[in-house]
């Protein structure tokens, strides 16, 4: 499977710094939100879809998806910032969004209670070996 000039060690040290760089810089995150008061549930991926494909070729499809919230439909919604079509606005009803940036703090759309934020990382489960 690897190259032989590739030691195990070098490679898991280079797998850890791929793994903190993408997991603190931009890398594809499912995250989950739930409002504790009125039970609103959305969940949406947040990031770069493609890890691999940042590394080896940036000028490639490049996208970038941001959360935002429309307030005439109330809900929170993902679009791809990167996108040359998307000029913030819903794509539905054509009202502007508005965008939200602190993924910890994020308010029901509905309710204005805070929102349980959970992230479900693919990329754990995307390397499946654990060393
Ligand atoms: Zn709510
Ligand atoms: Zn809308």
């Amino acid at each position: 499977m690897l190259p032989l000039l590739v030691q195990p060690s070098c490679r898991k040290i280079r797998n850890e710094m791929l793994l903190c760089w993408a997991a603190l810089w931009k890398s594809l995150k499912i995250y989950n939100f739930k409002c504790p008061a009125c039970g609103y549930e959305s969940r949406h991926p947040i990031g770069t879809p493609d890890m691999d494909q940042i590394l080896t070729d940036v000028n490639n499809e490049f996208a970038q998806y941001k959360l935002f919230m429309c307030t005439k439909e109330l809900k929170l919604m993902h679009a791809d910032i990167m996108d040359a079509h998307f000029d913030n606005k819903c794509p539905s009803d054509k009202s502007d969004l508005e965008p939200i940036d602190d993924l910890e703090h994020v308010k029901c759309p509905r309710c204005s209670k805070e929102l349980k934020v959970e992230d479900i990382k693919p990329l754990a489960a995307a390397d499946g070996s654990t060393e």
